[in-house]
């Protein structure tokens, strides 16, 4: 789920080449590092439980060109050295690292185990080693062998090899992202191209069921299931390697939240008649269902909100991994909305798998140019916010909206107005996002950093607002954090507001702005500390947080305060926000 990064070619530095690529995988989330290195004296391994920030890699300078690092985000078996990958063979000549899950390997750890190999970690991954090391026994070829243990795995995996006595490198998927890099100097191998933006920007995507071995000079594709050659295009990125720095700001969550200045233009500039066309698939089909996960499983919920207000057009919204029980709803005539940042997301690709299994459509809006989930899908908009490395979402979630919104106002047959809402949404929150504003909300911050509980309101299109704004509180703060639909409070969390609770309510100048109020006068009566964002003062409000009236696209605005309350409670509280823990960026398991 967490990193591989792996090169082979004519650089002799691949050992430094693979840690310092893989520490620019670290948003991911992981909690174990390890690297193999082919030297003149044979393979080299080093790993360790922690972080790979640590690593002093120019202990790696050995003479080496080929290589493979890996970081863990551990599945099975303990956070310990020896789970830590690289695993091996019982030789030691087969080294291996896997993202993701290999479901059936109690059955085959057994098997190996009658065939004499012995185990010393408590993983999945290391029955990948043996399995080839057994079927080399048979057949020396080593891609080969690779090959025939692949056909043996279930789960979703991303899979990297080399062997000591070869000079290759190995590469298998099903399930988990692996793309390559094609350099002047040779071949790149990783989960998530920021590893190797800054030796080449040149791509070749590994699609699911697929292989690809190189020596470093060439690159052969095949097919899993047959060995069958296949054919790959070449495909340039356009995401620089700048905009995966931080830069001036101490964490990449601050950055991405100060990018909200401009990406929301970029996701409101797509092609008219695409979005027009995509309304017209909407509006065709027999049911649309919309699903994500997480913060995109929010702007979903909006969404629901945003069709039915601006286009009274109903549909359907489902947590991703919710979605599976909703099959018997899906006919050719369906269609799927799904929403992912990173368009690797495991439960939102078996969603759209379900799906297209029933005859029907995707439609799909995603960040990342060239995800599975962008490849796979009928339609696909990208959202163009440019790397999003912060484990919390941010700049994504207002992008997904803005999106999300244009289609609602070309469903309405009101395209133009929804563009121009937008865009003079965008320029308001350029203004509004300036150092005082910043300085303010990190003053509200000193006020409640000491609190444990904290609980967000929300009606409308702002209820699944406050649903998201309790998640970016909770993921990166720690902070007990809960969302409600404001008219819910009072069948029940009410009984949890005690003297100075902060309660964050989410208010528009829209038709349920008095609801909101009384609601939140409800908890103001009950002791609550109130903190209210919004584009007009309330004297219910302890704290206002002004906001721009932004109509249909309040929500966009609102969310954004949030954001920036969350990131600095969690420096505050002494937390890292990007790398908040046990959690990674981009969800490939289930
Ligand atoms: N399932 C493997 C493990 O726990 C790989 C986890 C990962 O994707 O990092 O070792």
């Amino acid at each position: 789920m967490c990193g591989i990064f792996g090169f082979v070619g004519k650089r002799q530095d691949a050992g430094v080449v693979v840690i310092e690529g893989l520490k620019n995988l670290e948003y991911r989330g992981y909690d174990s590092w390890g690297v193999a290195c082919k030297t003149e004296e044979g393979i080299v391994i080093r790993k360790d439980v922690g972080k790979i920030s640590t690593v002093d890699s120019s202990q790696f300078t050995k003479k080496c060109s080929l290589a493979m690092a890996h970081t863990r985000w551990a599945t099975h078996g303990g956070v310990t050295p020896e789970n830590a990958h690289p695993h091996v063979s019982c030789d030691g000549n087969i080294v291996v690292v896997l993202n993701g899950i290999i479901e059936n390997y109690e059955t085959l750890r057994e098997e190996l185990k009658s065939k004499g190999h012995v185990f010393v970690s408590t993983t999945d991954t290391e029955v990948i080693p043996h399995l080839i090391e057994e079927e080399m026994k048979s057949e020396p070829d080593f891609a080969a062998a690779v090959r025939r243990a692949c056909l043996r795995f279930q789960g979703r995996y991303g899979i990297v090899a080399m062997h000591a006595d070869s000079s290759l490198l190995v590469a298998a998927r099903t399930g988990s992202p692996l793309i390559i890099g094609v350099g002047k100097d040779g071949f790149y191998i990783a989960s998530d191209t920021p590893a190797f933006l800054e030796h080449t920007r040149t791509v070749q995507y590994l699609d699911d069921g697929e292989m690809a071995v190189t020596d470093g000079k060439s690159i052969l594709f095949s097919t899993i299931e047959t060995g069958a050659e296949i054919t790959k295009r070449e495909i340039a990125i356009t995401w620089s390697v700048e905009q995966a720095h931080k830069g001036e700001f101490d964490h990449f969550m601050l950055k991405e939240i100060m990018e909200q200045k401009e990406s929301i233009t970029r996701a409101v500039n797509q092609d008219e008649e695409q979005i027009r066309t995509l309304a017209e698939a909407i509006n065709n089909a027999k049911g649309t269902f919309l699903v994500g996960c997480g913060t995109a499983a929010k702007a979903c919920m909006a969404a629901e909100y945003f069709f039915s207000v601006i286009a009274q057009k109903h549909v359907n919204f489902a947590p991703a991994s919710e979605f599976k029980l909703y099959h018997h709803f899906l006919r050719p005539e369906s269609l799927l909305i799904v929403i992912s940042q990173s368009g690797e997301t495991a439960d939102v690709l078996e969603a759209m798998h379900i799906a297209k299994s029933k005859g029907a459509k995707v439609l799909a809006i995603v960040n990342v140019e060239g995800s599975t989930i962008d490849r796979e899908a009928d339609y696909s908009l990208l959202i163009n916010a440019g790397p999003e490395r912060a484990v919390a979402s941010t700049k994504a979630l207002t992008g997904q909206m803005a999106v999300l919104i244009l289609i609602a106002y070309a469903l309405a047959g009101r395209l133009p107005e929804g563009r121009k809402l937008l865009l003079e949404t965008a320029a308001k929150i350029n203004d509004m996002l300036n150092p005082r504003y910043v300085d303010f909300l990190e003053g509200i911050t000193e006020k409640i950093q000491e609190r444990e509980h904290l609980f967000i309101i929300g009606k409308s299109w702002h209820y699944p607002m406050a649903l998201e704004s309790a998640i970016k509180i909770q993921e990166v703060s720690y902070v007990h954090a809960e969302g409600f639909a404001g008219g819910e409070l009072k069948h029940g969390p009410i009984a949890l507001i005690e003297e100075g609770t902060p309660c964050i309510t989410l208010v528009g100048n829209d038709e349920v702005r008095a609801d909101i109020l009384s609601n939140t006068i409800e908890l103001k009566a009950r002791g609550g500390f109130i903190i209210g964002i919004a584009p007009e003062r309330h004297e219910v409000f302890d704290e206002w947080i002004k906001v721009p009236e932004a109509g249909a696209a309040q929500p966009i605005v609102n969310i954004i305060p949030v954001q920036v309350l969350a990131y600095f409670l969690a420096v505050k509280r002494g937390k890292d926000p990007d790398m908040p823990r046990n959690l990674a960026k981009s969800v490939t398991v289930k």
